[in-house]
């Protein structure tokens, strides 16, 4: 069994996707080329932005981001404390200071009080500017964007939305990739809408930031690509790429579908036994992943160890809370326990998932899950 199964998803749309690259071949049209324009057009559309712009990967994504509003030195921004290092990397390469929020132990996104708490520590110090909040879609589940940005708005924050592990997902309505000032995602090959290398995108609605994204993707290029205007970077979607999400856009929501179907099976055959993913009924999570913690205490090694033994895989997702990773020990916590984010980095095990996890294996899963 494998932990999110990709080649089911490649015998699926296999069809589809072969002619689709064969045409990038025989066009040779490689990089930033019409097919990523049409994709860049559709998900924008699909999201409910005025813009997505693509870039490599998702990492910079967040970097674009960052650069284009002028985060750097001297800058704080809030940052859950369970999320992957992408999320906040890319703003400590610009020189900003991180400050890590806890996360809320129902959703597991970051928690209102904490990060508020941490605004005015900041403010108290008076060291760093409080700059941007980067909120994430921790496991696929969109976080409560309604109260961040009363947050937002209240100590006049830049609200980013990191969308790497929510394509597909939505919030009261609003698909994920839509919420906040600028949203991000990436199209890491195991991530909800997934290449087959790396990709990542940046959404807008702003005019103004879209020209500096554009602009910032390529060198900082000017009117032309050798009339430089800015310090950027150099990182472009290609046309396999492309062509590849074009595929599987058409198909993510009826894949988001059946998320909700095998979500709703492991819901109704392990919540007994296990404190299941909590999702707010105004929300519809893409489960990025599904991560399961026992009611009764069993440790997750014990069920990692249980179910490799009848071949089904698992992963500690994540192992570290932010404030625990080496790089990050000399970052001030203002005395701030993080208490939930590192429970959480010690207790939950995440278990396959994908929308072509067939019956057979979710019944297996179900069946070594339960005693
Ligand atoms: C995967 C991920 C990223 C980074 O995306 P890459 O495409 O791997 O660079 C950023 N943030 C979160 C929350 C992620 O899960």
């Amino acid at each position: 069994m494998k932990f999110i199964d990709l080649n089911a998803q490649y015998e699926a749309l296999k069809g589809e996707i072969d002619e689709e690259i064969k045409k990038v071949l025989t066009s040779c049209d490689f990089i930033l080329g019409h097919r990523v324009q049409e994709f860049e057009e559709k998900l924008a559309n699909y999201v409910g932005r005025k813009y997505a712009i693509t870039c490599s990967d998702g990492t910079a994504a967040l970097q674009l981001a960052y650069m284009a509003y002028g985060i750097g030195i001297g800058d704080a921004v809030f940052c859950p404390d369970m999320t992957f290092i992408a999320s906040i990397e890319p703003a400590c390469l610009l020189g900003a200071t991180p400050v890590f929020c806890d996360i809320n132990d129902k959703s597991y996104n970051i928690d209102i009080e904490s990060l508020e708490r941490q605004i005015k520590n900041v403010q108290k110090e008076g060291k760093l500017k409080p700059k941007a909040i980067v909120a994430v879609d921790f496991v696929g589940n969109p976080a409560d964007y309604d109260r961040i940005e009363q947050i937002a708005q209240k100590y006049n924050l830049l609200l980013i939305e990191d969308a790497a592990q929510s394509m597909g997902a939505s919030y009261k309505g609003k698909k994920c990739g839509s919420l906040g000032d600028v949203s991000t995602t990436s199209f890491f090959p195991s991530k909800p809408l997934g290449a087959y290398g790396d990709g990542g995108a940046i959404f807008t609605d702003d005019d103004r930031i879209a020209d500096k994204l554009k602009s910032l993707r390529v060198h900082g290029k000017g009117e032309d690509k050798y009339h430089n205007i800015a310090i950027g970077i150099n990182s472009r979607l290609d046309e396999i790429q492309a062509a590849i999400l074009l595929v599987k856009l058409g198909h993510l929501d009826e894949e988001i579908e059946i998320r909700q179907d095998i979500a709703n099976y492991y819901k109704e055959n392990l919540s007994d036994e296990y404190i299941i993913p909590y999702i707010e009924e105004y929300s519809i999570s893409s489960f990025a992943q599904y991560v399961i913690k026992s009611k009764v205490g069993e440790n997750r090694e014990d069920i990692a160890k249980r179910l490799k033994e009848k071949g089904i895989p698992t992963i500690m997702y994540y192992p570290e809370p932010m404030h625990n990773l080496p790089v990050f020990k000399s970052v001030n916590l203002y005395g701030e326990s993080l208490a939930n984010a590192y429970d959480y980095s010690r207790e939950h095990i995440a278990i396959p998932f994908s929308a072509y996890l067939n019956k057979e294996d979710q019944n297996l899963i179900v069946e070594f899950l339960k005693k």
